[in-house]
């Protein structure tokens, strides 16, 4: 076995060293998944109020460490700390103590209904139950962007529902993940349930994914999500993919412009514009564009971008990476060429040490451009005009991702007819971006930005088998599609699905004793 890399956390912000911590080595992977298995089987039997309890007692030391908890998450990040308590800190406890008040709910036993075939499987004396049953042990394969939120709640889901995890946190991020493993198990989570993997994606990212987990969740970047589902398919492991977004926000004519401005400001920079569910692409009815465009301007304007974890004011921090911001960079200049118009920002932030850049708005002529294309993650944001309802939704679904969308105005019935014309995992009226942290609604996409769901019941139902239970209390001693084959069987077999599909009911209590007499041979 090698030595294992140590990996240096800096903080893109101030580019100080924030701390390090030592790689898992690929081949320790199949060992870790080995222990979180062990323990997964006893965790599985405890009583749920037991295991139930355990889990609350990890939220409140997490409530009783949110400070110290969203300090760490600023630093490796350099995300306001407002945003580490408000994105991280707090959906984090949110989505838990839904997964947490939702067990007994999960883990129900329900009775299956058969249909046309409820009566006679009755009178048959057999039935059909639906048993809940943990899967085992979850791999999660987690971004930098919500270092803390993203794996605190997909891990508490994951016990909540009687499975162990083991966590694989993105490299540019590992010390809140190792803090987060270590929070859990002093607050009374059984040792080993909880496995982390640090080290580099095309690594140890690797080992997780073609390893014996149960199911795998990824959250990251489309490509990485296509190589990830490639391993999981040797062993044919389900995955949920939290992929990209390019969300569309629609401004209709009727919209309260001022509250939509401070949205669209917030919904696009929220993390420097590093989130999934960032606003990318505004579209604002054309005749009122102008006045809309100058209130955004004007809130944009007025961001303070830095990082200061005591300044409260400060409302926009760095990008991750200098690689990052090059990125912004490319994307800003092939916007221009492409015939965009700089509205604020469009170049990288002057006099501060870290990779910022600058929030970004750009005026766009058409869709068809690399800006409205390809994902932007970063501070950047596209504004385009429509004149009908029908050409707003056209625009905003013509991407490749859908994730979240949002439509702003003042008539709820319009605002909800042309929400649901959407293509996004979630749709809102008049607000944006922020339901990550309502537990009990589900998150999730389609196309590039994935499948599958976290959060609320459908992201609860990913986590458990229904195992199908049918029981027959063997009052007779054969079945009429039991061999010998014979005509009179094939007869009553032609009888009875008859009798339950099509309701023919002549003769009916002498062919039910034929049945009957066929079935006591
Ligand atoms: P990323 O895809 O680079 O990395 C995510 C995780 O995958 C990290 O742990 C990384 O180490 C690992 N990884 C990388 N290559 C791998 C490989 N070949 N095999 C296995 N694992 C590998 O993403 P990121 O830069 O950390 O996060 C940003 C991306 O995440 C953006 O695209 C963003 O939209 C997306 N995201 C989506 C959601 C969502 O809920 N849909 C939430 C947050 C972030």
């Amino acid at each position: 076995m090698g030595s294992r890399p140590i990996i240096n956390v800096h903080n893109p912000a101030t580019l100080e060293k924030v701390g390090q911590a030592v790689s898992t080595l690929p081949e320790e992977v199949p060992g870790l998944v080995e222990k979180a298995r062990q323990a997964q089987s006893d965790w599985a039997i405890r009583p749920l109020a037991e295991r139930t309890k355990i889990l609350r007692q990890v939220q409140s030391a997490l409530v009783d460490r949110a400070d110290e908890m969203a300090e760490l998450v600023s630093q490796e990040t350099g995300k306001p700390f407002m945003e580490s308590l408000a994105t991280d800190i707090m959906n984090a406890i949110s989505v838990a103590d839904f997964a947490i008040g939702r067990v007994e709910h999960l883990f129900r036993e329900s009775k299956v209904d058969l249909g046309k075939l409820s009566s006679p499987m009755r009178l048959l004396g057999r039935s059909s139950y639906l048993v809940p049953r943990p899967l085992g042990v979850i791999g999660l394969i987690t971004p930098w962007n919500y270092p803390l939120a993203i794996p605190y709640s997909q891990a508490m889901m994951c016990l909540a529902a009687g499975n162990a995890v083991l966590i694989k946190p993105s490299s540019t991020t590992p010390l809140t993940a190792l803090r987060m493993r270590e929070l859990m198990e002093e607050s009374g989570s059984p040792p080993m349930l909880v496995q982390v993997a640090i080290g580099a994606g095309t690594e140890v990212g690797e080992a997780v994914a073609s390893s014996t987990v149960d199911r795998i969740i990824f959250t990251g970047h489309t490509e990485v999500g296509r190589r990830i589902m490639t391993l999981a398919s040797q062993r044919l492991t389900p995955i949920t993919l939290e992929l990209g977004g390019k969300d569309a926000f629609i401004v209709m004519k009727d919209a309260d412009l001022n509250r939509t401005a401070k949205a669209a400001c917030w919904g696009s920079f929220v993390n420097c514009g590093q989130t999934c569910a960032a606003i990318k692409r505004i579209y604002v009815h054309r005749s009122i564009l102008d006045k809309f465009t100058a209130l955004l301007v004007k809130e944009v304007r007025s961001l303070r971008q830095g990082y200061d974890i005591n300044d409260p004011t400060i409302s926009v921090g760095p990008m991750i990476s200098e690689r990052a911001v090059l990125d912004m960079e490319v994307q800003v200049s092939r916007a221009m060429e492409q015939g965009a118009k700089v509205l604020v920002g469009g170049k990288r932030t002057e006099g501060l040490p870290g990779h910022f850049f600058e929030p970004t708005l750009l005026s766009i002529p058409t869709q068809n451009m690399d800006i409205v294309r390809q994902e932007t993650f970063g501070p950047i944001v596209a504004i385009m005009t429509f004149d009908t309802e029908e050409e707003a939704v056209r625009m905003a679904n013509d991407s490749a991702f859908a994730l979240n969308g949002s439509v702003w105005t003042a008539d709820l019935e319009q605002g909800r007819r042309l929400a649901t014309t959407l293509k996004a995992g979630t749709v809102m009226v008049n607000n944006v971006a922020y339901t990550y942290g309502l537990g009990a609604t589900p998150w999730g996409g389609r196309g590039e930005s994935g499948f599958g769901r976290t959060h609320g019941d459908m992201g609860f139902e990913e986590l458990v088998e229904r195992q199908h239970l049918h029981v027959d209390k063997g009052k007779f001693s054969s079945e009429i599609w039991w061999p010998p084959y014979e005509k009179e069987n094939l007869e009553a077999m032609r009888d009875f699905t008859g009798l339950i599909f099509n309701g023919k009911r002549d003769r009916l209590l002498h062919r039910l004793l034929n049945v009957r007499r066929l079935m006591r041979r």
